[in-house]
């Protein structure tokens, strides 16, 4: 009976071990690879938002550019007619005059615009390519940790393989009725074998009067008050 309950007792501690490296690697495979994933992500979204700002800026910009051709053509045109010599009445000059200084106001107007925006947007460029950058950190961090982390759930599988081996080579050597009230016990109880040790469970601490323990070779000992399977050495 001893031998036997001995050997449920590794193979709980076994069990124990595999169910230690499962938690092990589900923990794993979670938090700091998502993590990354969703900086890349928050990253990604900032710089196509910059990107679509980029474009309507630039678009915005051409267009200044078109408009600041015109008043230049058309101020060029106010200036010849202003000295060129073809009109010469007073009033006539007079009035091409204010329009000339009207036309200069607007294109210099447009001109400071045109180069806010333009700064703007090679600010915008700036910040983009920093995030390009930052992406490509990440996502070479990202990738690092997947191999890592899949060499490590690799090492991980291969010792639970070795614990499962360990576990059925066991589970044959053990008479199925103690094996069966293991797999009884444990569905209710976590650890379903505790030691007797100084005439204490180890499973709930509990004091068994010595008269309760009776060796008998056949039987299979419980704990009064926790019900586990005792191992008594
Ligand atoms: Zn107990």
């Amino acid at each position: 009976m001893t031998k036997s309950m001995s050997l449920i007792w590794d193979l709980q501690s076994i069990e124990k071990q595999m169910r230690t490296l499962k938690a092990e690697k589900q923990a794993l495979s979670s938090d700091n690879i998502r993590c990354l994933w969703q900086q890349i992500a928050e990253i990604k979204k900032l710089s196509a938002e910059n990107q679509l700002q980029l474009i309507k800026l630039q678009n915005k910009c051409q267009t200044q550019e078109e408009d600041l051709a015109k008043l230049q053509e058309h101020g060029r045109q106010l200036g010849e007619m202003l000295y060129g010599g073809s009109v010469t009445q007073a009033k006539e000059l007079e009035k091409i005059q204010s329009q000339y200084n009207l036309f200069q106001l607007e294109v210099q107007r447009v001109e400071e615009s045109l180069l806010t925006d333009m700064e703007k947007c090679e600010s915008l460029q700036a910040e983009i390519k920093n995030q390009q950058d930052h992406i490509h950190t990440l996502n070479e961090q990202h990738g690092k940790l997947q191999q890592e982390l899949a060499r490590h759930v690799t090492k991980m599988e291969a010792e639970y393989q070795i614990l499962n081996d360990s576990y059925e080579k066991l589970k044959q050597n053990i008479p199925a009725a103690y094996y069966n009230e293991y797999v009884k016990i444990s569905r209710v109880k976590s650890m379903a074998v505790a030691k007797l040790e100084k005439g204490i469970c180890s499973g709930c601490h509990v004091s068994i009067p010595t008269s309760h323990i009776v060796k008998d070779a056949d039987k299979i000992l419980y704990c009064e008050n926790c019900g586990r399977m005792l191992l008594i050495e």
